[in-house]
């Protein structure tokens, strides 16, 4: 898990690595199961289950998932489908902000290698 920055939330936020990210969309399909064991293996004993959700009901164990890998409540399952860092690509050099796509080769915040768009 890091924190960067997401062009769709326009926003810090926290992104999943591979491995999170995959937890969070096992606890989707599988639900209550895949989280309790999730548990057990971080040794949590003291886990408050979510009394009241503000979303759909499928979606329940991935937003627990998510709190438990990063700490944070995620009220909107979109936005966790997109919080994967490897959906997006390296981090600008120059802003730091990471580049949309792994296959970007500037940076629309700042303009760091545009000039490279130019010359072919
Ligand atoms: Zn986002
Ligand atoms: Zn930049």
């Amino acid at each position: 898990m890091e924190e960067k920055f997401c062009w769709r939330c326009d926003m810090k936020v926290k992104m999943l690595d591979d491995d999170e990210f995959k937890l969070c969309r096992e606890a989707w399909f599988h639900g209550k199961k895949v989280v309790e064991k999730e548990l057990e293996k971080r040794n949590i004993k003291d886990h408050v289950w979510f009394y009241k959700i503000e979303t759909f009901e499928q979606y329940r164990y991935m937003l627990e998932m998510y709190r438990l890998i990063t700490g944070e409540y995620e009220s909107n399952p979109m936005a966790i489908l997109h919080h994967q860092i490897s959906q997006f690509g390296k981090d600008c050099p120059n802003c730091k902000k990471p580049f949309r796509t792994p296959k970007a080769t500037y940076c629309p915040s700042c303009g760091y290698g545009s000039e490279n768009l130019t010359k072919i």
